[in-house]
């Protein structure tokens, strides 16, 4: 069965094995390539990134989604389809067959309700809305040997299509899974994700999902207000919630932030991601990629760049 997002690591610290010896997996070894890539491309933009500590814009808006209340009406897929010029979903917004697997956001839907069985016993389903979460931090942008990716004043991260030359270093990168690739446009590469309809916040709206959700499970907002309504929601009703802000530090935190009546790694959430960016954490890692790992993703960016400017030429 397919899930939205998958838990990196067995229990262990990332690239620590069981002997205390450095271990890489795949997901790090592809993660890491693929930053020192955008590194020697660019002018080590990692480093720069790692080596401060970083407060964010002041005044960024984020997202607060309570698992508590979502009931699972996919209002907010149908409204993200909307806004975005989507297709219709395979499955209709109102048929519950969709939830018998876990689905990922794809090139037609930017966003995705999944069920889950809820272990506290009250006999009803827990749903999740799966996303882009928008990190403060995000490793998307950092592997990027060309910067499709930026993070705006406002919090959303933003990917520009005409810049992507389509290595999908951004997907391995993700470790939430969050962007798809546009198989359709296989002469014309792009990568899609949720953009946190950063269109209508710059006009002062609300996100479509947000303003769609009939119970007000999605709250939009200043993220520094929103980490407060969380934390006095979490106080008030301890027996409700996990203490725990999902998105507060994760990864060094993201833009969409959640509340759990059951613990993050029963809804597939990752749960062991560092409170630093993980652009930090591949530092130790990248010293020991040999060279020749290190520059091939900068070569196929250049060549890519030399085509380009041919064809404009000729
Ligand atoms: S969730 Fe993934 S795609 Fe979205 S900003 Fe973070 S790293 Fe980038
Ligand atoms: S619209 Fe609200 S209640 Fe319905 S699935 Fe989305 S978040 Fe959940």
């Amino acid at each position: 069965m397919d899930k939205p997002v998958k838990d990196a690591g067995g229990g262990s610290k990332r690239g620590e094995g069981k002997d205390g010896k450095f271990t890489v997996n795949r997901r790090d070894f592809l993660r890491g390539v693929a930053v020192v890539g955008g590194a020697a491309f660019l002018g080590s933009p990692a480093d720069a990134l790692a080596s401060r500590e970083l407060t964010g814009w002041p005044d960024r808006v984020g997202m607060l989604t309570d698992l508590t209340e979502c009931v699972g009406c996919r209002t907010c897929e149908s409204a993200c389809n909307a806004a975005n010029g989507l297709p219709a979903p395979e499955v209709p917004f109102d048929e519950k067959s969709v939830f018998e697997r876990k689905r990922r956001p794809t090139a037609s839907a930017y966003t995705v309700v999944n069920r889950y069985g809820n272990a506290k016993g009250s006999g009803n389903p827990i749903y999740r809305k799966v996303q882009c979460n928008h990190c403060e931090e995000p490793s998307c942008a950092s592997a990027c040997p060309v910067r499709a990716y930026t993070k705006t004043p406002e919090g959303p991260v933003l990917y520009d299509k005409d810049v992507c030359f389509g290595c999908r270093y951004c997907m391995v990168a993700c470790p939430y899974y969050a962007p798809a690739y546009d198989y359709e446009s296989a002469l014309e590469p792009r990568v899609v994700k949720c953009t946190m309809c950063h269109g209508r916040i710059k006009a002062g709206g609300i996100p479509a999902c947000a303003g769609s959700c009939p119970v007000g499970a999605i709250t939009f907002g200043n993220r520094t207000k929103l980490l407060k309504i969380a934390r006095e929601r979490i106080r008030k009703f301890p027996d409700r919630y996990v203490d725990q802000v999902y998105g507060e530090f994760e990864a060094g935190g993201t833009s969409w932030m959640y509340l759990s009546g059951i613990p993050f790694g029963e809804l597939d959430f990752p749960t062991n991601l560092p409170r630093k960016p993980i652009v930090e954490n591949t530092r130790g890692f990248l010293s020991a990629v040999p060279l020749v790992l290190t520059l091939w993703p900068a070569l196929l960016g250049l060549c890519y760049t030399a085509n380009r400017n041919k064809e404009e030429k000729g």
